[in-house]
């Protein structure tokens, strides 16, 4: 049981970043020092090496020309002289036999006889060492021309007492070293990790509450984690928009069927209350029909939008001459045309060839005439153009109503959306919704511009070939 907290605090991202990046600077500091001792062992080994050579030289010199003497001579004035009296030196018969041999009282625990026993190898080095502590003598060898040899050394102790207080200091290095880690590795991972605890907690907040109002606080450093903030932010504004959108189409739908079924239950009661002559009930019954005929298409034209929306619109295909599927439309509205005395006027060439389902641009081009035909004042003018681009082909609907104010403009395609002027015509606030949404399952896009008093153009935008 005592180990859970333990067991979790592992599996956390903040242990386990301070664990790598105290690992890291660690090992890189450690390896650091480690090569720094042993640069400084190498080279300090170096220049005792070079002090014994250049001790063997001056001294074979002397020995060729005054002989042993001379060296004796030598280390007696240098012990006169008050100099170090340090080196190691001894002058071997050709069999080897000790013939001088000069070793500083305090090196008198080191076994020479591993001198004597060997066979003589002129530049190698000869490693002895000492009986009761961890000195080395390191001694080297020159032949001299009557086939003595002569050997001059030196101890590692001055060395070792050197390396011994680096040792001490490097250890002290390193222990600041882990101690920096480790603070260095818990600082910098809660600094990274500081934008996810928020991200953590944003979602937590929304999830306690179900609200999507809070947001993560973005930095000003345009790292990753400040992206990835302000993509989280603008995701959750594009989700809070969708679930207003989605609870303002259900208010409207509600709204908008309150209308017909509070009509249909009265025309049905009127009709139930008291014995009428069978044509009242015939009455009440067509209005009954035309009612619920209405809340049918309501709810069809609702369910098109968003299949086309989601995708899932089953579009059948076909090559269609657009100019013809444009006639077949137009007489549809010839005749409310003629009623309202409205001038229809087509532009387009007889032959305009792209694959499309036939129905369903049917349905969107005759929205967009019955609104240009129902929202254009009586003697006004509807004109329908069609041309063609490479690759896509455009049609346009004119009319000369009052035209669309610049704040509607972007409202006009919302589901049930019906501006304030529009309100005394007959509408569902669906049709335009239902043309973008037919026009987008063709890959295509519509748009409308508008002065208010100026009359409005919708442009449709559908490309020749689908993808
Ligand atoms: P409805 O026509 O049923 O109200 P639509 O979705 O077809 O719904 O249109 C939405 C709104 O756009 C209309 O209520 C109207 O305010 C405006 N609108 C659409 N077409 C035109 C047009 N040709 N001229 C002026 N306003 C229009």
């Amino acid at each position: 049981m005592s180990l859970r907290p333990l067991d979790r605090l592992r599996k956390t991202i903040g242990f386990r970043l301070t664990l790598w990046y105290s690992a890291i600077f660690i090992l890189s500091a450690l390896a650091m020092v480690i090569l720094a001792y042993f640069f400084l062992a190498s080279s300090l080994r170096q220049k005792d090496h070079e002090m014994i050579l250049s001790r063997l030289q001056e001294y074979q010199a002397q020995y060729r020309t005054g002989g042993i003497r001379a060296i004796r001579q030598e280390l007696a004035s240098e012990k006169y002289a008050g100099k170090p009296n340090y080196f190691f030196v001894r002058l071997a018969s050709p069999a080897n036999g000790t013939l001088f041999l000069n070793i500083p009282d305090q090196w008198a625990d080191f076994d020479l006889k591993p001198l004597e026993s060997g066979a003589i190898q002129e530049k190698a080095w000869i490693h002895l060492r000492a009986k009761d502590d961890e000195n080395v003598l390191e001694i080297t060898t020159a032949k001299l021309p009557d086939g003595s040899s002569l050997q001059v050394g030196k101890t590692t102790e001055n060395r070792e007492d050197l390396l011994e207080t680096f040792r001490g200091v490097f250890a002290s290095v390193t222990l600041i070293v882990i101690v920096l880690g480790v603070i260095g590795g818990q600082f910098l991972a809660v600094r990274a990790l500081r934008p996810i605890r928020q991200l953590i907690l944003t979602v937590r907040a929304i999830a306690d509450t179900g609200k999507i109002a809070a947001r993560m606080p973005v930095g000003q450093t345009r790292d990753e984690l400040d992206e990835l903030a302000r993509l989280f932010n603008q995701m959750l504004e594009k989700i809070d928009a969708l679930i207003t959108g989605m609870k303002e189409t259900l208010d409207n739908v509600a709204h908008d069927l309150r209308t017909p079924m509070t009509r249909l239950r009265g025309v049905a009661e009127m009709a139930l209350q008291g014995e009428g002559p069978m044509e009242t009930y015939r009455e009440a019954l067509a209005d009954c029909l035309e009612e619920s005929e209405r809340v049918l298409r309501m709810m069809n034209t609702l369910m098109d939008i968003s299949e086309a929306e989601t995708g899932t619109m089953q579009l059948t295909l076909e090559p269609v001459n657009l100019p013809d599927l444009m006639d077949k439309v137009i007489d549809l509205y010839r005749y409310v045309a003629e009623e309202k005395h409205i001038t229809l006027k087509t532009a387009y060439p007889r032959e305009l060839h792209l694959a499309v389902d036939r129905d369903r641009l049917s349905q969107a081009l005759g929205n967009l005439l019955d609104n240009a035909l129902k929202y254009s004042p009586p003697g006004g003018n509807v004109e329908l153009e069609a041309s063609e681009r490479p690759g896509q082909v455009i049609i346009l609907v004119r009319d000369s109503g009052p035209g669309i104010s610049p704040e509607d403009l972007p409202k006009i395609w919302d589901r049930l959306y019906r501006g304030d002027k529009s309100r005394s015509q007959r509408g569902m606030g669906l049709g335009l919704s239902l043309v973008k949404a037919i026009i987008g399952a063709h890959q295509g896009y519509v748009e409308a511009s508008s002065l208010p008093d100026a009359g409005s153009v919708f442009a449709v935008y559908l490309p020749k070939q689908l993808q």
